[in-house]
């Protein structure tokens, strides 16, 4: 495994103009290698999502700079910024954000839309994905039929079916139960032993000690917990 960094905040402020103003971010240095395994936490409100926001290509600093894989992002406009999202990040959220009137198979083929995997590939590649989350039996099933785990399974599919180099995850667990929060992060684990880069926002301490490294921020400002 190599140690470059992956993703690089340098002094990272973010502001909402308001009225009033909030800082969400303030001055946030971050530093994440290949292959790490990083949990964020803090209370609500502290600057969590907004963090994985920026590192996602979903928001910019206000001040600051992010480097992804060594490319400083600040310059690219929004179609580089839309491109090297669909090539290099994986999203999976507490909600799991997938289309209710899709098939589970046609959902995990659709972030391939805007990958550039060849089209040939896309079918096989989403059978595989969902084969390896434990839901090669679902594929013809909408969403809305399988379980909060399961869908969650196929949130992951999705998120890594592109090979991004990093999966960015907010509140992943919130909306599992404790089993099937333990069987989620055992295979986010896997992908880490396979060399995939995690960054995982939670509120949950069991889910946070998981991590190689866990990340505190507090009222916008970041530290490093041992
Ligand atoms: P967390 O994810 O830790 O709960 P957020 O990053 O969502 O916190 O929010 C941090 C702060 O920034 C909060 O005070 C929130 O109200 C504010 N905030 C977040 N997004 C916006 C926005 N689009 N406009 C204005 N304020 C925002
Ligand atoms: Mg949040």
């Amino acid at each position: 495994m190599t140690t470059a960094p992956v993703i690089e905040l340098r002094d990272v402020t973010r502001s909402f103009p308001g009225p009033p103003e909030v800082q969400a971010l303030k001055a946030v240095n971050l530093r994440v290698d290949e292959g790490d395994y990083v949990s964020i936490v803090g209370p609500s409100g502290s600057g969590k999502s907004t963090m994985l926001n920026i590192l996602g290509l979903l928001d910019r600093p206000t001040v600051g700079e992010y480097v992804l894989a060594g490319t400083g992002t600040g310059t690219l406009n929004e179609n580089e910024r839309a491109a090297v999202r669909a090539r290099r990040l994986g999203f999976v959220f507490q909600s799991f954000h997938l289309l209710p009137r899709r098939s589970v198979l046609e959902n995990v083929m659709l972030p391939m839309l805007y990958s550039g995997a060849p089209r040939a590939e896309r079918e096989p590649r989403a059978r595989a994905a969902l084969e390896r989350v434990g839901l090669g039996h679902r594929l013809d099933f909408r969403p809305g039929l399988l379980s909060g785990g399961e869908r969650q399974r196929v949130a992951v599919a999705r998120a890594v079916v592109t090979r991004p180099r990093v999966l960015l995850a907010d509140e992943p667990t919130g909306n599992l139960d404790q089993k099937t929060t333990g069987e989620i992060m055992a295979l986010f684990e896997e992908l880490n032993d396979d060399g995939l880069t995690l960054v995982i926002i939670t509120h949950d301490q069991h889910v946070a000690e998981r991590a190689r490294r866990t990340i505190r921020i507090a009222d916008g400002r970041m530290s490093e917990l041992s």
